[in-house]
């Protein structure tokens, strides 16, 4: 497997760059060198998708309403904190009149909170507690993304959809939302595309295009949510897997969840949060220190380094000993266990050799095995693995006294399963208006 190597014309000088990632324990970058082809970005046409009506509200997501009436971007709300938005408050001067200091600008920050995270809001005329006045300077100078949702895709046994998201800036992302009988979870991504180069995984095929910010992030739940309000529910539970490598996009992913997490908001628990990683080690040690109640997943797919540089190529630059080195770090400081990840192919990583050296792996660690048959994507023409090879393997794990789940094959039908999501080519808004 070659190694992993750096999307092109992305210079090094790039802070927000996944291969720019240093830990605060020092390790390394990678070295530099020639583009990769797997990173180049192709985009094929939709041919699965049901089209959506175009919708009025995707309007506002054009550039023209993107930017303040001097030329200047916008400030995205769902990018800043509480206290960032009771600065920005307190920064018009003329809104906070020392007659209106009774009730500004703290007053107004709370309830701008509350109309984002608590009612979800839409546009700035539904935050009717707010002045008049301050409602066209937010609508002035701030925005807040409800992604356009170009298509939708629902499983047969309707108890999973996929919707197609625009952004702002036309880039489109895959958010995922599973009821179970007990609780409705939204499988949402951290970054346009993955750098990560996983084989088997459709994200990983498109290539890197860019990272999500945390109010992208935050945007994705609070669509979910807007959906299940209609029908009264609430979101119970977020997993951080859809596309994209979330420990490569760290500072934007943990502002993202303190954000939605906050009690005065939003008000999700941390531990309904799972964090998925592909096994960035220095991501996970910092992420334990962080004093978060978050549940962590790592896809681990392989127990032996020569087999795992194949099927998770960053496994190159953090090898099996520091992973686990780091997951131990994490168990120690969270006392929580630790959900591993491993997509079942026929004949590849199904093996009882396998099987032992995940055993000898996990051997003292507070861990969990969830074992997902392979999901089928274009680029990889490996099989799932027989049902006599998965009860083989759990039977192994069994002997070990290792929980285990098989976990259901939820989204396999509409390409929303694990590893499945990568963005259909669709025609955009902003394509039709243009070709009108
Ligand atoms: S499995 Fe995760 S880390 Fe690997 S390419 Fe896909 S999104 Fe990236």
């Amino acid at each position: 497997m070659a190694e992993l190597l750096p999307p092109a014309n992305v210079a090094w000088a790039d802070r927000n760059h996944p291969f720019n990632y240093t830990s605060h324990r020092g390790h390394r970058k990678p070295p530099n060198s020639t583009p990769n082809p797997m990173h180049q970005l192709a985009l094929p046409d939709a041919l699965c998708y049901n089209r959506l009506p175009i919708m009025a509200k995707a309007d506002r997501n054009h550039p023209a309403d993107r930017n303040h009436p001097n030329g200047a971007p916008k400030v995205d709300l769902y990018n800043l904190s509480l206290a960032e938005i009771e600065a920005l408050i307190a920064s018009w001067d003329d809104l906070c009149s020392p007659a209106a200091q009774h009730r500004a600008p703290g007053f107004y920050a709370r309830e701008i909170w509350d109309s984002l995270y608590r009612r979800t809001a839409t546009a700035f005329e539904e935050m009717a507690t707010l002045p008049q006045e301050l409602r066209e300077r937010l609508a002035a100078e701030t925005s807040f993304l409800v992604p356009s949702v170009l298509a939708r895709q629902e499983a047969p046994d309707g108890e999973t959809r996929k919707d197609l998201l625009q952004l702002a800036d036309g880039e489109q992302i895959e958010v995922v939302l599973l009821r179970y009988l007990k609780r409705r979870s939204g499988c949402i991504s951290t970054q346009i595309g993955c750098a990560c180069g996983c084989p088997f995984c459709a994200t990983g095929q498109m290539g890197f295009v860019r990272q999500l910010t945390s109010g992208e992030i935050v945007a994705q739940v609070l669509h979910l949510q807007r959906e299940l309000a209609t029908r009264g529910r609430k979101l119970s539970n977020v997993v951080l897997m859809g596309m994209g490598e979330p420990l490569l996009n760290y500072e934007q992913v943990l502002a993202a969840m303190r954000r939605l997490t906050d009690q005065r908001g939003f008000g999700l628990a941390q531990r309904r949060i799972t964090l998925s990683t592909v096994g960035i080690a220095p991501g996970i040690e910092r992420l334990s220190d962080e004093s978060l109640n978050i549940g962590l997943a790592i896809s681990l797919h392989a127990a032996t380094d020569a087999l795992r540089n194949q099927l998770v190529p960053i496994n190159q630059r953090y090898p099996l000993d520091d992973l686990f080195a780091a997951v131990a770090h994490y168990t120690t400081q969270t006392q929580r266990r630790v959900m591993f990840e491993w997509i079942m192919i026929d004949g590849v990583n199904d093996t009882p050799q396998q099987a032992e050296a995940l055993t000898a792996r996990l051997a003292g660690l507070p861990a969990h095995v969830n074992l997902m048959r392979l999901n089928p994507t274009p680029d990889y023409d490996q099989r799932p693995s027989t049902a006599a090879a998965m009860e083989a393997f759990a039977a192994a794990l069994d002997r070990a006294h290792i929980p285990h789940t098989m976990r259901q094959r939820r989204g396999g039908a509409i390409a929303a399963g694990c590893g499945q999501l990568r963005p259909q080519r669709v025609e955009t808004i902003r394509e039709r208006r243009d070709n009108i």
